[in-house]
């Protein structure tokens, strides 16, 4: 089976690692360097933490992999687990927690509820007064995006996949006949696409009369080196009403991130600003301050960006068969890094079996908003 994967982002390498791994002749195109798109800019967070059945279903078969990542693809994503730990200011946000996590220990996630107080065994900097409740998970965690990129892209060359990067897809074609993708060098006429291009993934279906509602949305993230250390076993701490994350970075530096900002315009995936900010450093330290006591007036900013999540009505990724031979894996929003390995494995199936059975991905459908049957998450990425 021919196949050619349009992006060289961590979904478009995990599968063509999955793809060629099964005994698909694999080529994946990629028009700028590997990781270049959204994954290089992400926080590295992984978790079990949600509310649908599949994304926590995606994440948990994920995990399996990235428990394994440095014996089964030698290469080491410093991945460490001290937890996440969603913290709630308001009664009805604690409520959401707490409603939730029944149903996450029925799916196997290990979250639990904790009280401010009790929160602090694990966030020792925690400004307990601001909280009423705490959602926490020991399980979840985070590792470095671009180290699981370069595991997946040597893998799936190892098991003969072809990367080509600085290779654009210009034309797409998909019609019960055939699939034809035009490119800045050459023409393929392989038996099935992959589009996983991320926040360009409406524009690339879109040559193929493929309409898919993902919308680039800018996100901001930085390194601060904070007046105290945040310690490393300090978990992934996310603020739901005030929308800001921090977690453990090299040396007791600390990763910041959040969006604050009511108007959230849609981005020119070519055109965006790429750096942050001040307001928004600014504003993030700001309200990363309310959340824990590391960070005093003398915490300095190492370095910031900004990069794109590629966003659905829902916050749910698109993962489909849009049309016979063009399969689809986008929209992740902030999980694509945590969920590639399960996509990856997805992707493989639709396209090998004809029906995904990692995960069941029919709630995914992109007819889903047409339909009504949007999914609804209480665990959003800040
Ligand atoms: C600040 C920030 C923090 C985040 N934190 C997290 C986190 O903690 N955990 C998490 O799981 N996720 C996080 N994310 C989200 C994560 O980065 C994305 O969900 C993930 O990287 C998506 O991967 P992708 O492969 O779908 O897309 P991308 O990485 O964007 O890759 C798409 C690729 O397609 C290529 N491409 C586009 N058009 C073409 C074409 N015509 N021809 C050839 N190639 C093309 C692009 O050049 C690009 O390299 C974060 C994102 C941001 C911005």
């Amino acid at each position: 089976m021919d196949v050619v994967v349009v992006g060289g982002g961590i979904v478009g390498v995990s599968s063509a690692y999955y793809l060629a791994e099964r005994g698909a002749d694999v080529t994946l195109l990629e028009k700028a360097s590997l990781g270049s798109g959204s994954t290089d800019r992400a926080a590295g967070g992984i978790r079990a933490q949600f509310s649908t059945t599949v994304s926590i279903e995606l994440s948990k078969r994920s995990i399996e992999v990235w428990e394994r990542f440095e014996e089964d693809f030698h290469t080491d994503i410093e991945y460490r687990r001290p937890g996440y730990m969603y913290v709630a200011r308001t009664g009805s946000t604690a409520d959401r927690l707490r409603e939730a996590i029944p149903f996450q220990n029925d799916h196997g996630v290990e979250s639990e509820f904790l009280s401010p107080e009790e929160a602090v065994e694990y966030v020792p900097g925690l400004r307990t007064d601001s909280y009423v409740g705490t959602a926490y998970c020991p399980t979840d965690g985070f590792a470095d995006p671009h180290l699981g990129l370069q595991g997946f892209s040597r893998a799936a060359t190892g098991v003969g996949a072809e990367i080509r990067t600085g290779v654009e897809v210009t034309d797409l074609e998909a019609e019960d006949g055939g699939v034809s993708v035009g490119t800045t060098d050459g023409t393929y006429d392989p038996e099935y696409v992959v589009v996983a291009a991320g926040s360009w993934s409406p524009k690339v279906a879109g040559m193929a009369g493929v309409d898919l509602p993902v919308s680039p949305r800018r996100r901001q993230a930085m390194v601060v080196d904070p007046e105290s250390p945040v310690p490393e076993s300090n978990p992934l701490v996310t603020d739901l009403d005030a929308g800001c994350y921090f977690r453990p970075e090299r040396d007791g530096k600390a990763l910041v991130g959040g969006h604050f900002d009511e108007a959230d315009p849609e981005q020119d995936p070519d055109r965006y600003r790429t750096s942050t900010d001040l307001d928004w450093t600014v504003e993030a330290i700001e309200e990363v301050s309310g959340v824990a006591d590391y960070f005093g007036p003398a915490s300095e900013i190492v370095r910031g960006w900004a990069g794109l999540y590629a966003v659905t009505p829902d916050h749910h990724p698109i993962i489909e068969e849009s049309r016979p031979g063009l399969v689809v894996a986008t929209g992740f929003s902030g999980h694509g890094f945590m969920q590639s390995p399960a996509t990856g494995q997805v992707v493989a199936e639709l396209v090998l079996d004809g029906e995904a059975r990692t995960v069941d991905v029919s709630a995914l459908r992109a007819d889903r908003f047409e339909r009504g049957e949007a999914l609804s998450e209480t665990y959003f990425s800040a």
